[in-house]
């Protein structure tokens, strides 16, 4: 794999493409809305969303933090010259800015600079049920929740929970794959 600033040149999405190529793909479904005609369809069914949405949050709900972010257009060609610097200081509100044009593209195909920028600072949130799941919040009650979700999990032999949702887990993009690769199916 070629990784430059640690991402994959033409981003994940080329990778997934790729892997995907001649599967039948599905986009904008909701698994859970047509639960029974995808059991119908599948042998084994490997979940990546929320296990407590998967049980209709019979046994409660899992937490979360969550994130805001806040975009800023900038007439300068650099604001930062990295895709992403952490703030971890007290001080600062935010906990990144995100400047998104050195994930990839940064110049344009004659190598000069573009004129503008685009920046995300990113903020904590507070989390609330039907806002974006982001972080889990691995204290004593949640653990204890999720290990009873994950015994529910456990007795369905067709369904595989995986990612960061289904495990309830914080998972850089490196552990994903390699959880993903070492996964039971
Ligand atoms: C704010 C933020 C910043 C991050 N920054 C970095 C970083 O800088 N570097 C890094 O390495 N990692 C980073 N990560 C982590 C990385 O993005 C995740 O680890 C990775 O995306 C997890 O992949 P996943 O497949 O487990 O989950 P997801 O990417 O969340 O994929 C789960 C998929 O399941 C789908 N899904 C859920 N429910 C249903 C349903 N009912 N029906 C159909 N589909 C459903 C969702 O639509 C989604 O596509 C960051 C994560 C967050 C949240």
């Amino acid at each position: 794999m070629l990784f430059i600033r640690g991402f994959l040149w033409g981003g994940y999405t080329k990778l997934i493409e790729n892997l995907l190529d001649g599967i039948e793909v599905r986009l904008g479904v909701d698994y859970l809305r047509h639960r029974s005609e995808y059991e119908q369809m599948a042998e084994k069914i490997i979940y990546t969303g929320p296990i407590d949405e998967f049980f209709d949050y019979r046994l409660g709900a899992l937490e979360y933090r969550s994130v805001r972010f806040e975009n800023e257009l900038l007439n300068i060609p650099n604001f930062q010259g990295n895709a992403a610097v952490n703030y971890t200081d007290r001080e600062t509100p935010w906990t990144r800015i995100i400047e998104h044009k050195w994930f990839e593209f940064g110049r344009d195909e004659q190598g000069n600079d573009l004129a503008k920028t685009v920046i995300s600072r990113e903020y904590s949130s507070e989390w609330k049920r039907g806002d974006e799941p982001y972080y889990p919040v691995n204290d004593e009650k949640n653990s204890e929740l999720y290990s009873r979700y994950k015994t529910e999990g456990e007795k369905l032999k067709n369904v595989v929970f995986g990612g960061r949702l289904g495990t309830y887990a914080y998972y850089d993009m490196d552990v994903t794959v390699k959880k993903a690769l070492e996964a039971e199916v």
